[in-house]
């Protein structure tokens, strides 16, 4: 037995009026866009949900699409009957057998939306309640918590019936809120950065700083990956290969104690900046978190965050390793980010990083520095851009590594 349709519940509670058709609207759109490949599916969208009708495509195929679609807050595999009651109360059965773990409780929730069928909602919940009862003798009905709700849906043609409820991604669908520019390197924690600057419906285009040939292809090659993981979640993710190098040595030629790290974090800003600014993304999204390194404490992140007018959205501040590794996990970039990586900012490390810098020194510092502006806007222009996508995404992350 195999669902024909399905029915995906769409969310962020808050959200009214014209905010809510809008929010639905684009949900829509990002569901067509993720099944594309699948042609025959036909739409229907109704208030609070969308409703596919498979045609013959495979749900289980679709699940780990739907997965990733921003806004749906679950989703249910949906089997159909005739809207005659021996073919429902056969349907619910088999919708009840279908389940892996045969629960104890459960009650039948019938909606009447045709109104011209002949029993009331009522007299419908006893007849097939009834039925799958006499089938389950272990069965009991719970009308308050029960384990499964079975549904059926009366609708004019025929009727739904359903009780797997999967999690949706949740949250705002992809760029409802704009766009952004992530700062992601191959460490853990900033793709969990744009990953929530994702779901927040913050469309994403992501920046990286290498320091090649200092640093190896290889780990350019792994921030491609995480970008095509999070992919996933929009279609496809423009990012942009920053040659750090030069701008990097310089720096370090000119300053080489305490506070380079600092100096170069404000490079990496900057340029970041210019390319938010010409790519009109509205923000900067960065994987920093209070107290994990030198470089974030409130001191550090103040000195280097300064030299940015836009908004500078740091999802995990305030968030512990361990949530971060978990959220790592659950959307698979953490494998790939554990793998081994030489980040530009490794390269030149001082042997003690300033964990309160003073801005005034700071500032003298970089005056020191004419050519700073323009050994930045040189890096912006030699910058390369890719698009990627999940096709992209090595099957076998450690193939590109050993
Ligand atoms: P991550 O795990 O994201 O690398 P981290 O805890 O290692 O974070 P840092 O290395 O101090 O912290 O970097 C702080 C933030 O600066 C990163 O989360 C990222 O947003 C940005 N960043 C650091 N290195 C790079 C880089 N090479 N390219 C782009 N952004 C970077
Ligand atoms: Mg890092």
């Amino acid at each position: 037995m195999k669902p024909e349709q399905v029915v995906l519940r769409l969310g962020e509670l808050t959200l009214k009026g014209r905010n809510r058709h809008r929010f639905e609207k684009m949900v829509l759109e990002q569901v067509r866009k993720v099944l594309r490949p699948y042609p025959v599916i036909k739409y229907t969208k109704e208030f609070g949900r969308i409703t596919l009708r498979l045609n013959g495509t495979d749900y289980e195929t679709i699940v780990p699409l739907l997965r990733k679609v921003f806004g749906i807050t679950s989703f249910s595999p949906v089997y159909t009957a005739e809207l005659e009651l021996g073919q429902m109360k056969q349907m619910a059965l088999q919708v009840m057998h279908s389940i892996e773990q045969p629960p104890v409780t459960f009650k039948v929730n019938v909606r009447r939306a045709n109104k011209s069928f002949p029993m009331d909602s009522q007299e419908l919940n006893r007849e097939i309640g009834g039925h799958v009862l006499r089938a389950f003798p272990a069965l009991k009905v719970d009308v308050k918590r029960p384990e499964v709700e079975l549904r059926v849906e009366l609708r004019e043609q025929e009727a739904l019936i359903y009780c797997a409820v999967e999690r949706g991604a949740g949250g705002f669908p992809i760029g409802s809120n704009g766009k952004a520019m992530l700062m992601l390197s191959g460490g853990i924690d900033s793709p969990i950065a744009g990953y929530l600057a994702m779901r927040q419906g913050l469309r994403i285009e992501a920046v990286h700083f290498h320091s090649y040939p200092f640093t190896s292809e290889r780990s350019q090659q792994k921030v491609k990956d995480l970008a095509a993981k999070l992919s996933g979640y929009s279609g496809s993710i423009r990012l942009h290969m920053v040659p750090f190098t030069d701008v990097q040595t310089r720096i370090h030629q000119a300053y080489n104690k305490n506070l380079l790290i600092t100096l170069l974090r404000r490079a990496m800003m900057r340029i970041a900046q210019k390319l938010a600014e010409s790519h009109e993304a509205g923000a900067l999204v960065t994987g920093e978190s209070l107290g994990q390194v030198a470089s974030q404490t409130l001191a550090s992140m103040n000195a280097i965050g300064s030299v940015v007018h836009l908004p500078l959205i740091r999802p995990l501040i305030c968030m512990e390793k361990q949530e971060i590794i978990d959220i790592a996990q659950s959307i698979d970039t953490f494998e790939l980010s554990i793998l081994p990586y030489e980040d530009c900012c490794t390269l030149f490390l001082p042997p003690s990083p300033s964990t309160n810098p003073n801005m005034k020194v700071i500032e003298s510092i970089e005056s020191g520095m004419p050519w700073l502006e323009e050994a930045l806007n040189d890096a912006v222009l030699r910058t390369e851009s890719v698009w990627i996508d999940t096709k992209q995404e090595a099957n076998d992350p450690f193939s590109s590594f050993f």
